[in-house]
């Protein structure tokens, strides 16, 4: 039997398929749907812009068993930017990358909205890509229901410590005073680092994005991320992360973090 299904979502792959057809991955609504476009490589095809990665649009499918066809699509966004700078390109393919690693056949319409917005974001320079890679990394373990908690320290109850630890494995940080012996993945933060999580973990979605933090603040905020992340994820194989972070020699291919002064230990 055959039903028509009417999704938004954005192209994440696309395969040449045949002489003229495409296969494409859509993260949408309804988690990640496998869908064959015909004809969308000929010349004169309306679906040519529609079908190129990254695009997001409304789709409209036909669906038989358990397989998709795509009868029409109207584009909402094409990201053109990303095209223009290969690092936000670089960036955009490892939020897929993550995109794939997460995505269920359940509807995750935050995980969409962050996505979305972190895409348009990197399309149009709006902020540092460091600043929106961690953004998405940390936000995405609040839509997981993995993010650290980082109230207080777990000792003493200070809320804003001079020298926090974030403990990356136990996913909560404890203060210089109160740190008696440091653990595998301990990392030594300023205050200023601690304050952005703070606020990309518990800000309205609205506001998620509006931070500003310095060079070197940065650096450490995406570090912890980052590692955070992998580490919560059992450290994923991620080639599109490699790249991205080749592209900006921002590489942290680090087993475990240990942190004094301005140095890591590994
Ligand atoms: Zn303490």
């Amino acid at each position: 039997m055959t039903t028509h299904l009417t999704v938004k979502g954005v192209v994440i792959r696309e395969v040449d398929y045949g002489e003229a057809d495409r296969i494409l991955d859509l993260f949408t609504e309804n988690g990640i749907l496998t869908v064959r476009a015909r004809g969308a490589r000929k010349l004169q095809s309306r679906f040519a812009a529609v079908t190129q990665l990254f695009a997001y649009g409304e789709f409209c499918l036909r669906q038989s068993r358990d397989r998709y066809d795509l009868d029409s699509a109207v584009s909402l966004s094409l990201f053109y930017g990303l095209r223009q700078n290969m690092e936000a390109l670089a960036l955009a393919s490892y939020f897929t990358e993550l995109i794939r690693k997460v995505a269920t056949a359940q509807p995750q319409p935050q995980l969409m909205r962050l996505f979305l917005c972190c895409l348009h974001y990197c399309s149009h320079q709006t902020y540092p890509l460091a600043q929106l890679k961690a953004i998405f990394e940390l936000r995405l373990t609040v839509i997981l229901g993995i993010a650290p908690d980082l109230l207080c320290c777990i000792s003493c109850l200070r809320y804003e410590p001079p020298r926090p630890i974030l403990r990356l494995a136990s996913a909560n940080f404890i203060c210089t005073d109160c740190c008696l012996t440091h653990h595998p993945y301990d990392m030594t933060v300023s205050i200023s680092v601690l304050r952005a999580a703070r606020h990309v973990l518990f800000s309205d979605f609205e506001k998620v994005f509006g931070f500003r933090l310095g060079e070197e603040n940065l650096n450490q905020f995406g570090l912890f991320t980052e590692q955070y992340l992998l580490l919560h994820l059992d450290k994923p194989s991620l080639p599109a992360l490699k790249a991205y972070q080749t592209l900006t020699g921002t590489h942290y291919d680090i087993p475990s973090i240990y942190q004094t002064g301005n140095e890591y230990f590994l």
